[in-house]
């Protein structure tokens, strides 16, 4: 029979009572790994309750304590990094190296939570009056949730749950219905490193279950990655019902390739980039602006990339696996047909087979040059293993081409002239600029500071703009009377 994924509610993995489930299925050979049910309104409310009374304990439990708890997790996840990876990879596809990176930028921003009491730290002022003092504290908010995408199914959740709970905060995670295993294996493993048996629920569903945490009045804040469309979705269902919202959302990044650049570096990390993880990154390398003569590594490009084949997680032959779903897969091919129409396809991956796995979601390395910013494949986020070239002439063509690209999530330049760098890192409306790094995703100290379309909202995740939006601030004036001190009544506004 098969397996049915349960829900993670008062710190007990339940089955849910719900009729609706969903098959989760390895994308690489179509077989069933397990039912994710579509929870009920019932077990959704009885998570946020549950969350609701253990936040009331926890956050008078001291932030040393709270850290002390993610420094186990940290350890556990570290231990079980090879068998959470395992699931992982067989549920998404992703090799099982890249599988490992996943969890492990995850455990980076554990290791920050664990760190959490200097971050929490007010600010003072004495004497902002005459013997007045001013002080400020951070506050927890409440119940959390977070809502995540199917392409890291461990770095995403646990760049959530573990910052708003040593926040001390509750949270309910809303992971993807088609890789939801991995969730619940974290959640074992958080409960196992000491964790308070309420802080951290996991409800499964689709959208009626986001609804149902969008609209709840006992949820203070909202996290949620994936793409577009839903992102602009939550960040208004979610702000029209009150409650604060970062919305992570699609992009498009393009890496600018300077003739001055180390050639077989370029290339290497250019191919990386763009391929890696089947191209379901968020911060995968889309577009690649050649300037000047640049253009001629065109067709070394082409012949490295052809080397790199899809294949099964848990094959070193394989550089990338499937793409997660059939439906995913028929996507990205009609996308590479119309760029047959509107580009010139020096690669195409749109039949592409792997011996052994005729039922795999297979699409293979595709080329485009002669790509125009008005084309279908040039302004759709493609989610493939597809790179699209652009030809300019200077660094100024470059940078105007891709400030005038709606997304701002990544991008990076490769060049070996300080000036030129320089120059792009500053005038370029992008969040994250890598130079000479193709994937310029922030370590946890930082945030993960995408722009324009790619984010709804204020402050971002991770690194200190999380602890702000997870938390509050209370400031507090103060001042103290002798016993004979004289008084008088002040009928204005001023302190004195
Ligand atoms: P998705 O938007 O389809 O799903 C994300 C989450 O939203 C899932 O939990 C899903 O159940 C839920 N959801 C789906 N449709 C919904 C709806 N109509 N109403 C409410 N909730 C809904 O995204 P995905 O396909 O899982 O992930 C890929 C996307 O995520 C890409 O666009 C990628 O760029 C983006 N992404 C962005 C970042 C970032 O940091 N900016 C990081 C990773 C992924």
């Amino acid at each position: 029979m098969t397996k049915k994924l349960e829900l993670f509610i008062n710190g007990k993995f339940i089955q849910s009572e719900t009729k609706d489930w969903l098959e989760v299925l390895d994308p690489s050979t179509q077989e069933v790994l397990c039912e994710v049910p579509l929870a009920t309104e019932k077990e959704i409310n009885l998570a946020v309750e549950s969350a609701k009374e253990a936040f009331l304990e926890w956050r008078d439990t001291p932030p040393p304590e709270r850290s002390r708890v993610m420094m186990r997790y940290q350890d556990l996840l570290k231990k079980n990094q090879e068998e959470i990876a395992k699931i992982l990879s067989k549920e998404n596809g992703k090799t099982l190296e890249d599988a490992k990176g996943d969890v492990w930028r995850g455990i980076e921003v554990v290791e920050q939570a664990a760190n959490i009491t200097p971050l929490l730290m007010g600010e003072t002022v004495e004497n902002v009056a005459r013997e007045i003092d001013s002080y400020s504290y951070i506050q927890s908010l409440g119940v959390c949730a977070g809502i995540t995408p199917f392409n890291f199914p461990a770095m995403i959740p646990l760049w959530m749950f573990p910052m708003a709970i040593a926040c001390g905060n509750t949270f309910i995670l809303k992971p993807s219905e088609q890789d939801p295993m991995t969730a619940n294996k974290l959640a074992e493993l958080f409960l196992e490193a000491g964790a308070p048996k309420n802080v951290l629920q996991i409800i499964h569903g689709g959208k009626s279950q986001v609804d149902e945490l969008l609209k709840h009045p006992d949820i203070k804040a909202i996290s949620f990655v994936g793409s577009v469309s839903v992102g602009q979705y939550i960040y208004k269902t979610g702000t029209e019902h009150l409650k604060r919202v970062q919305s992570f959302a699609g992009a498009k990044n393009h890496m600018v390739v300077m003739p001055d650049a180390n050639k077989a570096k370029t290339i290497d990390n250019l191919v990386g980039s763009s391929i890696g993880a089947a191209g379901q990154r968020c911060m995968a390398i889309s577009v690649a602006v050649f300037v000047g003569s640049s253009k001629e590594w065109i067709e070394d490009l082409k012949r490295e990339m052809q080397l790199v084949k899809p294949g099964p997680w848990d094959s070193e032959e394989s550089g990338f696996g499937p793409l997660i779903s059939p439906q995913a897969k028929e996507r990205v091919i009609r996308l590479i047909e119309k760029g047959k129409e509107e580009a010139k396809c020096l690669i195409d991956g749109s039949r592409c087979e792997v011996e052994g796995f005729p039922n795999g979601n297979w699409v293979g390395t595709t080329l485009f040059t002669n790509v125009k910013t008005d084309s279908e494949i040039y302004k759709t986020e493609i989610f493939g293993p597809v790179l699209l070239c652009i030809e300019v002439e200077t660094l100024d063509e470059a940078i105007e081409l891709i400030n005038a690209n709606p997304y701002g999530n990544g991008t990076s330049i490769f060049t070996a002239s300080g000036k030129a760098a320089r120059k792009y890192r500053h005038e370029i409306e992008v969040g994250q600029v890598g130079i000479n790094v193709p994937i310029p995703v922030p370590m946890p100290f930082f945030s993960f500071t995408g722009w324009k379309q790619s984010f709804y909202g204020d402050l971002h995740a991770y690194g200190k703009q999380a602890v702000r939006f997870y938390t509050e601030t209370k400031t507090v004036t103060e001042r103290w009377f002798e016993d004979d001190e004289k008084s008088s009544k002040n009928l204005t506004i001023n302190l004195e």
